[in-house]
Formats: structure tokens, sequence, C-alpha cells
């Protein structure tokens, strides 16, 4: 009979039966006459054990131990429960086959520095961490697209190259552009959102966006991913509404989908049960005064930054919203609110736990003469924005969207500490390499 090829995360449905795992030895480790073959296939760690007998000689039980780390392999064995084992599986090795033995691994340390590690990217996607952060992040993008696609959202793509700035002119990509001067790298796909929800209603996007981020901190990429929906005839409050509703349900599918990540990750649950809407609100005001209870010194007008936010989550045991900032400190496209024209109708929602701010949402000007007034107070150049003015001048209408960062989620909810670690190959100011 031929013995099937499985994954390790499938074991539990063949305990007692013959399997053959493809993969790579990630550990070892011998006591006495057995060996212990740590073997990892991308879905999980599994132990696999051979001792001189019916299956292998002494000789070969030795030579199983000088297998070197992270030489890929495919084995066969039987599958036996095993509570103590990493998984709680084991396999006993009847047949080991090399496939490619390594060169001496370079992660083989119980600490390296963080330098070393993002120097070798490339190899340190295979540690268990590693593996269980972008598993987290892989369901993270499932969840995205499973909570749009069942809400009626229409997926569209924006472009990546583009003619101008969207978040500010600071920050900006820019590359020769044949004939045509300069492009830009897409800072957000917003504004053809906004053309896309004239069309299609509701629509999401996932894509890559730059910035030439020039701080370093732990909440900055140049290059990350971020879902952005925009919805016609939205006010900024059902914005909000939709926000609280897909945060919470791509955390309760991670919870739902990630079990053993999160383990792997020591995440402590109890924060992410508590996601559930409704998400408290407070203005900025309320927000600033919160602050300044707490030793800032923040003067109104001025935007939050991670300190700032990391202390108002603290305040909170769940993502808070914080709405109505000064309309200075925001984008050109955010619709002033009607009560008090130097604030607008937006919102930035704070994760808990210190992540900072993981959306900007709000509602966007639908009037064509203010959108104007504010792309001339704001220096942009109306020529390259004449398009995004048509939809001001064919069918206008209230509309809001948000833009989600991907990697902040997903380090939230892995509970790490820095953002780095929740892209495959990140991009920083000082790292292109790998
Ligand atoms: P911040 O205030 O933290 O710099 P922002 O207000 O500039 O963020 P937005 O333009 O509102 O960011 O973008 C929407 C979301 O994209 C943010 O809430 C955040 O989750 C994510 N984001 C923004 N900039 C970055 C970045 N450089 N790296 C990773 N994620 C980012
Ligand atoms: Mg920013
Ligand atoms: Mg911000
Ligand atoms: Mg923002």
């Amino acid at each position: 009979v031929e013995v099937p090829w499985v994954s390790i995360e499938m074991l539990p449905q063949y305990v007692g039966k013959k399997v053959e795992i493809r993969g790579w030895l990630a550990n070892k480790r011998s006591s006495g006459k057995i060996a212990f073959l740590i073997l990892r296939d991308g879905t999980g760690f599994l132990q696999a054990t051979a001792f001189a007998g019916e299956h292998f000689d002494s000789e070969e039980v030795k030579n199983l131990k000088r297998i070197p780390l992270e030489s890929s392999l495919i084995v066969q064995g039987r599958v036996k429960e095993e509570k103590r084992a990493i998984g709680g599986y084991e396999l006993e090795l009847e047949k080991v086959e090399i496939i490619s033995e390594a060169e001496d691994y370079p992660i083989q340390k119980k600490e390296h520095s963080i330098e070393f590690l993002m120097e070798n990217r490339h190899l340190w996607l295979r540690s268990r961490k590693q593996n269980a952060i972008l598993r987290v992040r892989n369901q993270v993008i499932m969840a995205i697209h499973h909570f749009f696609q069942e809400r009626g959202f229409t997926l569209i793509d924006p472009p990546i190259l583009t003619p101008a700035a969207c978040e500010g002119t600071t920050t900006l990509f820019a590359l020769d552009y044949f004939d045509l001067g300069k492009a830009y790298l897409s800072q957000s796909g917003q504004l053809y959102m906004e053309a896309a929800c004239m069309a299609f209603g509701k629509v999401y996007c996932l894509a890559p966006t730059f910035r030439a981020e020039k701080s370093k901190t732990r909440r900055h990429l140049t290059e990350f991913w971020m879902v952005e929906p925009e919805v016609a005839f939205y006010n900024w409050e059902d914005n909000m509404e939709l926000q609280e509703e897909f945060v919470s349900f791509v955390v309760q599918t991670v919870l739902e989908k990630c079990p053993r990540e999160l383990e792997v990750l020591e995440r402590d649950l109890k924060p992410l049960e508590r996601v559930v809407p409704p998400f408290p609100r407070i203005s900025y005001d309320e927000a600033l005064r919160i602050l300044n209870r707490k030793g800032f010194r923040i003067e109104w007008g001025n935007d939050f930054g991670g300190d700032e936010e990391t202390a108002i989550s603290e305040e909170f045991d769940r993502p808070v919203f914080i709405h109505h900032y000064p309309k200075k400190v925001k984008a050109f496209y955010m619709q002033p609110d009607p009560e008090n024209p130097e604030l607008v109708l937006n919102d930035d929602l704070i994760a808990p736990e210190g992540y900072g701010e993981i959306i900007g949402g709000s509602e966007r000007i639908h009037d064509l003469n203010l959108l104007k007034e504010r792309i001339k107070e704001h220096h942009l150049p109306e020529e390259v924005f004449d398009w995004y003015l048509d939809l001001r001048r064919f069918g206008s209408c209230p509309h809001s969207g948000f833009g989600l960062g991907v990697e902040r989620t997903v380090a939230w909810i892995c509970g790490i500490h820095h953002i780095r670690e929740a892209i495959p190959f990140p991009r920083q100011i000082y790292r292109l390499y790998p």
C-alpha cells in the first residue's frame, strides 16, 4: 500500500496510521540510543523518533543524529499521540530519506541580534514564531476578504504608480516615468476607491502602499499593506459602525482559526476576546483632556503620536475611536463638521495594549467648490486632481471610507513588539535586503 503524504497539521486524523512527511530538520536531540528529530513542514512541528531495532540498525541511528539542521527530508513512520511532544503527536520513524544535506545553518543560537535575524530574514521565516505570525497574517487577509465579500462589497484594485500625493508630500517615493515626468508610489488607494464607490457602491481594496517614513518607530514600515473600503451614501457614523464590525470579525476569526499559532506566540487571549462591538468613542477634545490629565502637554490642534495613542489606549479595555480631529492635522479630502468647520468628520481607531492607530477613516468632502478650496489650501496641483473633482461634478453624494494597516493589525493580534515581524520581507528606512 502507498503511504500517504500528509501535512503535520493534519496528523490528528492519522493516529495509528503510517504516513509520509516531507519537510526539514528544525531541531534535534539525542537521548541514549534514541534519535529525536524535530521536523517542520510549514504547517507545524513534529517530533520523530528512531531507535535501533526493526527499522534501523545502531549505525543508522547514529547517522540520523548527524543530519545537519535544516536539511530537507522525506520520512515515513507511524503516528502516535504523545502529550509531551511538540504539537502533541509523535512519529515513530521507519524510513528516512535525505533530499538535500544543509550547510552549517546560521541561525542556531538561542538568541541572535535583531540585525542578524533581519539580515537573514529569508531563513528566519522558518522559525516557529515567525511561522505562527505569518500564518496569523494569512488568516487576517482571508478574514478581510471574507468580511467584505459577504457584505456585497466589490474588490477593486487601485493603481500603485500614481501622478500625485494622497497623504502628504513629505513621505512620497518618486520615480522617473518616461516622458511624463515623475510618478509616485501609492500612499493610499483611497482616491481611486472613491471613484470606484461611485461606480460600484460598496468597494474595497487590499493593496501595498508606500511611504518614505523618515522616523524609525516600531509602527512604521516604508512598504505596508492597507485594506481600504469606501461606501457611497455612508456618513461618518455608518463608517465607524462598519469599522467596529470589521475589526471584531477579523479578531474573532483569528481566535477561531489560529489557536495553535496564538499559543506559540504566548498571546494573552482575554484582551482579544473582548474585541466585540460597540467600541468606546471619544472626541479629539476628550482625548486631549485624558492626555493632559495623564501629564502630557499637548496643545489643541496637534496630531497624536505613538506615545499619546498608547496613553489613551491604557484607559480602555478594547479598541477606542477618537473622532472630530482638528482639520489642520488631517488630509485635504475630509468633510468639515457642519457644527464647527475647524473640525472634520473623521475617526482614528486606536488598538488596545499600546499598539496605536490601526485605522484612519472619514467622511469625504462631496461638494465641488469646497473640495477645490481645500486642494488650494493644501497647495496641491489642481490639474492632477481634475479626475477626482469629476466625482463631485457627476452625481456626487456623501461617502465615507477608511484604511486599516494590515501589519499594525497583525502585530497587535499576535502581541509582538515591532511591526517588522508582521510582514514577510520588511522594508524600512535602513533596510532593503533581503
Ligand atoms: P500614523 O499616524 O501612525 O503615522 P497615519 O495617520 O499616517 O498613521 P493613515 O494615513 O491614516 O496613517 O493610514 C491608515 C492606516 O495605515 C494607519 O491607521 C495604520 O494602520 C497604517 N499605516 C500608516 N502608515 C503606516 C506605516 N508607515 N507602516 C505601517 N502601517 C502604516
Ligand atoms: Mg503617518
Ligand atoms: Mg495618524
Ligand atoms: Mg491616520
